[in-house]
């Protein structure tokens, strides 16, 4: 058996019970084969890659908090420390329902390739909590944050692990959490990225993600001769990364028409008003309804069983912004059939294996999240930087870098797929360059 079948199987024996890891597994090695069976030898000597799919260290601990009732209420806390072959670890924190030790090991799993990817100092990390932040008063926000730092502080810094956001993890908990690191460790450092901007953060990071969504799709475009104007888009998500996707690729001359929460997605073939999306989802945190209520020119769905809605309406570009898995082979086949032409993944994971084989083998153009979507924790580590100097740079500087990285990310993935003979072929292309770069640091640090 090759030696890239081992470690699969290797990870599905040792990580039982976690789809999503052996998901993201696969979907890597599988990439990878072509360079691992090119000196299958020495990496097998090395053990290399049982090294990589294997987290340098794993925290799961105990959350306990009081509601606004007086009830003791306890969630489980994770922070999966992957590797840092290359720099501290860095990747966010999600709290949602749903959050589990795979879901957050196939994060942390890709974070190790995003980060790369940048080109930036970066070792690859995840962590989060089971807890949902839906229906919370501010006060049990804080609470919960507050609980949650005082155990994962002892395993995080500036220069070991600098966590950030994720799903349900924006600005008002950074914030919580930010508050309770310093008054435990009594020090003014740059350990979380996604901070309030008048206590370390970056200009442009809320914005990095979405918009370095767009800007390396609009690469893509520019290297098939094409551009975003007049462009139909259909994106999937409400939260920072869809919004400012939207925002984004509206300014350069697109026609975003969809956008989706957890309960139902909003067609509205105007044109999405950001404004108001924002309004409705960042200020007052409320249901897509409430933008249907405010526009004649939308239709609202509520979502049904197994149906993903936005995946059928006709567009040129699709921008899945949401969650994992939420693009599947039904969704695939629609767009297909409508005609789009390229999709590039805002969230992790969000199209099956399924769904990303069917759409490449149909001549989509398909860039996957671990390079479209290294915008943000690219000007994370840009934040960092300017913590480092005691510094601030001005939201020009920062978006002309973002610019400058994803233009960069397309070339590198670009190059790297034409080398091994897969031409076009973005998701291969991602793996092999993120991948590259980590073994050839993890070689030279010895076996640790
Ligand atoms: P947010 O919490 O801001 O928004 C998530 C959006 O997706 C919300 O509209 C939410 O609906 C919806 N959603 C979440 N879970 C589900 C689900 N199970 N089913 C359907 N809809 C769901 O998160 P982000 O925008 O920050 O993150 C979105 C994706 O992008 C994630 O995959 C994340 O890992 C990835 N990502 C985020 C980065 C960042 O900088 N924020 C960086 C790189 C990747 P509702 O409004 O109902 O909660």
């Amino acid at each position: 058996m090759s030696y890239v079948d081992e470690i699969y199987d290797y990870v599905v024996a040792k990580n039982q019970a976690q789809p999503e890891f052996h998901q993201a597994v696969k979907e890597v090695l599988e990439s990878l084969r072509v360079v691992i069976e090119a000196n299958e030898e020495e990496y097998r000597k090395q053990a290399l890659l049982e090294r990589l799919v294997t987290p340098e260290r794993q925290i799961l601990f105990r959350v306990p908090w009081v509601d606004d009732n007086g009830q003791v209420q306890v969630n489980n806390g994770f922070r999966i420390q992957f590797n840092s072959a290359i720099g501290p670890y860095k990747g966010g924190l999600r709290f949602h329902p749903s959050v589990n030790l795979g879901i957050i090991k196939f994060l942390g799993f890709e974070q190790i390739f995003k980060n790369s990817l940048t080109g930036l100092p970066i070792g690859g990390g995840k962590g989060g909590s089971d807890f949902d932040p839906k229906g919370k008063s501010d006060n049990e926000i804080m609470k919960f944050c507050q609980s949650f730092m005082t155990e994962l502080y002892r395993h995080i810094g500036a220069d070991t692990d600098v966590p950030a956001g994720d799903i349900g993890v924006g600005g008002r908990e950074i914030g919580f959490l930010y508050g309770q690191y310093k008054r435990i460790r009594d020090v003014y450092e740059g350990v979380l990225t996604g901070k309030g901007l008048t206590y370390g953060g970056s200009l442009a990071r809320t914005e990095a993600t979405g918009y370095g969504l767009v800007y390396i799709t609009n690469e893509l475009l520019k290297d098939h001769g094409q551009t975003m104007e007049g462009k139909t888009v259909v994106v999937s998500g409400a939260g920072n990364v869809a919004i400012y996707a939207i925002q984004k690729a509206q300014q350069l001359g697109a026609k975003c028409v969809t956008c989706s929460d957890s309960t139902g997605w909003i067609y509205d073939p105007e044109g999405i008003d950001v404004e108001l999306l924002k309004e409705v989802k960042e200020v007052k945190r409320a249901r897509l309804t409430e933008y249907a209520a405010a526009r004649k020119s939308a239709e609202y769905h509520e979502k049904k069983n197994g149906e993903h809605g936005v995946w059928n309406i006709k567009c040129d570009i699709a921008l899945p912004c949401a969650t994992q898995n939420e693009l599947d082979l039904d969704d695939a086949k629609a767009l297909v059939a409508n005609g789009v032409y390229a999709v590039c993944e805002g969230a992790n994971m969000p199209s099956t294996i399924e769904a990303t084989q069917y759409l490449q083998q149909n001549g989509v153009q398909f860039i996957c999240g671990k390079a479209s979507n290294a915008g943000g924790v690219a000007t994370s580590a840009l934040e960092m930087s300017q913590n480092s100097e005691r510094l601030s740079w001005t939201f020009e500087e920062v978006d002309a870098k973002l610019q400058g990285i994803m233009a960069n990310i397309y070339k590198n993935i670009s190059e790297a797929a034409k080398k091994y003979g897969k031409e076009g072929d973005y998701v291969a292309g991602a793996n092999i360059a993120g991948f590259l770069k980590v073994a050839e640091a993890m070689k030279a640090q010895g076996i640790v």
